[in-house]
């Protein structure tokens, strides 16, 4: 009798079997998606195989409901970059298949009609120069030779590595390959779908949370029968199914957005190295600030280091100036004088500004002027934010909305007051000095309505806008020649946050926001105000030095024995009821401990400890952090699956979290 293996998404670690329909041949069905019955649930499952099996007495197997997909989705490559996921993020393989296959996906009601492919839009390319010469040759020579190898590109701000890439994706394409090349921020992927459609014509795919599930499907299918030969996207479009896979591009390398947060947390770096095995293929990850693991492991030969240490043209990096309240003057605004001055003389040299601040909205604080507490949102254990226009409180964290006329909680006094800046609050200042300036604000808030990403960047390419405004989805990547000030407000908000990568991460925010100035013929110059100076990550990003900054932060991390000189795993424990979170985390605990003892794990486990913001949406949240070396951690995680918590207590692990807060 004929029986179907299904990969169900859900946390149990097994496969299910179920009876083919009637009138269908199995073996058909094998590597489509079906809905069937589980539990009292209708869910989507992939089929992963078809066995014929003799005593099914015992077996009271289920019929699947229905099939979805009219081809085959899944590749023998699919199922082992699942397992490979399932193993090293401890999640089922349903759970992996369909983080890689959405569920979601659907297939269009009428299959359209191919386009005719429109006529190849040839754009010249730029004549390389020595040092993108030598990128070029190292990674064409491998892909050449069909052979797996990785790369770190590190190059510096304006280094033009956007063009080393495009030589790659060309090698690519003559050898009949096809290329995957990932972004952090859908608004980087959208100035790149417009320098690859100028140089490759229709050949592109672009993949993103933003797509319809028709699109989606429409779009893995043309990857899949060669339709397509280049994919463009976020993290999930290293999952992209080519068959030819040739080369793999990571841009930005050091970016966060690569990690998955939710269940399974893989990150799209490793599994761009894992299919570049699989398929003989390059991997190159891009970045002027490479992630402190990237560049140690290209120290130590794991990776091979193409360095690109200079500009185009030879042109100079910005000049850096570092402010701070106490040297400069008495001040009334959140801009500094100086910094005001800057970005007068810039706009009067119709040249563009960038002012980056890393907070929505208008003030992050309110406060009760009578006893001094602050506002914070009822579900969360955080301040809520000042909004304008429409003026209100919101919640970043829960969506909570509250009118302005909000009462102190403590002593129900009305007389409230708000502190710090965000974003609106500059913007409302820039707009009041410069009248007549075009100002265009970018952040949370505005790239949610559609068109704004693509707004900010047509405008400040096209030199409609004079000053663009924005958190850190402007701070890197973007490459507008006319910009020769940039201005970073307040450069200290991730530098003190109780995380192991919270230096770093402000050293990466600040080098790649000063590297947006200055790319073209003007000389770039850059202001950072300030609190802390003196700081180290402050300074080497002043000085765009890069290497003192990663020997100073490994130092640090050797000492306190984070990544990279051990592997992580975050525990994260919830509960709606406070006690119950704190008593469950307290049992987990000493259950890792002892099985780590029993099963003589080298591990160290700290905690268990309130998360940074201890209650989101009234749930309490609480952390157990296990430190050690992979091998070790997985197989503690694997055990988790026999502690049983009490009811209502979330339980998740996330392997190599990207922070820990
Ligand atoms: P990066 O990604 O390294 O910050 P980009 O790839 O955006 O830098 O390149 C910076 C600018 O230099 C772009 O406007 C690009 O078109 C231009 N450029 C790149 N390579 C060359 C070259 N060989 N000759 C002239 N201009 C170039
Ligand atoms: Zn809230």
């Amino acid at each position: 009798m004929i029986v179907l293996e299904l990969a169900v998404p859900v946390p149990l670690n097994k496969t299910f079997y179920y009876l083919p329909p009637e009138n269908l041949n199995p073996k058909n069905i094998v590597g489509k998606r079906v809905k069937a019955q589980f539990g009292k649930r209708t869910l989507t499952a992939y089929v992963i195989s078809c066995l014929d099996v003799e005593n099914t007495d015992d077996l009271k197997l289920k019929r699947i409901i229905e099939v979805e997909d009219n081809d085959s989705l899944i590749t023998e490559e699919t199922v082992e970059i699942a397992n490979y996921i399932s193993k090293n993020y401890v999640c089922s393989l349903g759970e992996a298949l369909a983080s890689m296959i959405p569920v979601s996906m659907k297939l269009p009601k009428r299959i359209p009609k191919n386009k005719i492919a429109d006529g190849e839009e040839i754009c010249e390319n730029h004549i390389l120069n020595a040092q993108q010469t030598n990128a070029v040759n190292l990674i064409n020579k491998n892909l050449k030779k069909k052979i797996y190898n990785a790369f770190l590109l590190y190059g510096i701000t304006a280094s033009g590595k956007t063009e080393v890439y495009i030589n790659a994706v060309e090698c690519a394409l003559k050898q009949n390959r096809s290329t995957i090349m990932l972004f952090p921020e859908i608004s980087l992927t959208t100035q790149f779908v417009d320098i690859m459609t100028k140089r490759f014509g229709t050949n592109i795919g672009v993949w993103h949370s933003g797509i319809s599930n028709v699109e989606k499907y429409s779009l893995f299918s043309k990857a899949k029968n060669g339709g397509i030969k280049i994919m463009i996207g976020a993290r999930s479009a290293v999952f992209a199914p080519f068959e030819n896979l040739g080369l793999i591009i990571v841009d930005e390398e050091h970016e966060r957005a690569y990690k998955q947060d939710k269940k399974p947390s893989y990150d799209a770096r490793e599994i761009a190295k894992q299919r570049g095995v699989y398929h003989n293929a390059v991997v190159v990850l891009g970045s002027a600030t490479p992630s402190l693991e990237s560049y140690k492991d290209a120290i130590e030969n794991k990776l091979n280091l193409i360095e690109l240490s200079e500009r185009i043209h030879k042109r100079d990096l910005p000049e850096v100036k570092v402010l701070t309240s106490k040297n400069g003057t008495f001040q009334t605004g959140v801009l500094f004088s100086e910094t005001i001055e800057a970005v007068s003389k810039a706009l009067s040299r119709r040249e563009q500004v960038i002012v980056f601040l890393n907070r929505r909205g208008y003030s992050p604080v309110i406060m009760c002027r009578k006893c001094g507490s602050v506002y914070q949102c009822p579900n969360c254990s955080i301040s809520m934010v000042f909004h304008r226009n429409p003026d209100m409180l919101k919640c970043h964290y829960c969506g909570e909305i509250k009118n302005l006329s909000a009462t102190c909680s403590k002593c129900k006094n009305k007389d409230m007051t708000v502190f710090g800046t965000g974003t609106q609050k500059v913007e409302n200042e820039l707009k009041k000095l410069f009248k007549n300036a075009k100002i265009f604000r970018l952040d949370g808030d505005t790239a949610s309505s559609k068109g704004n990403y693509e707004k900010a960047y047509n405008g400040m390419k096209n030199e409609e806008y004079d000053i663009l405004i924005g958190t850190q989805m402007i701070a890197k990547g973007f490459d507008f020649p006319r910009v020769s000030l940039v201005c970073v407000i307040d450069a200290d908000t991730s530098l003190y946050l109780p995380d192991f990568k919270s230096v770093e991460k402000t050293f990466q925010l600040i080098t790649q926001v000063a590297g947006r100035s200055g790319r073209g013929d003007m000389r770039g110059s850059v202001i950072v105000q300030t609190s802390h100076p003196q700081h180290y990550a402050i300074e080497c990003a002043k000085n765009h030095d890069f290497v003192s900054f990663y020997k100073t932060e490994i130092e640090e991390r050797k000492r306190l024995f984070y990544p990279p000189y051990c592997d992580l795993a975050k525990i994260s424990i919830r509960n709606k009821e406070e006690k119950r979170a704190e008593e469950d985390s307290e049992k987990l605990f000493s259950f890792l401990e002892s099985t780590a003892k029993i099963c003589k794990l080298n591990l160290k486990l700290l905690g268990p400890v309130s998360a940074y913001i201890a209650k989101i949406n009234n749930v309490y949240r609480k952390y157990i952090i296990i430190k050690g070396d992979r091998g070790n951690i997985l197989e503690l995680a694997r055990l988790l699956e026999d502690f049983k918590q009490s009811s209502g207590t979330f339980i998740g692990i996330e392997i190599m979290p990207s922070d820990l807060i």
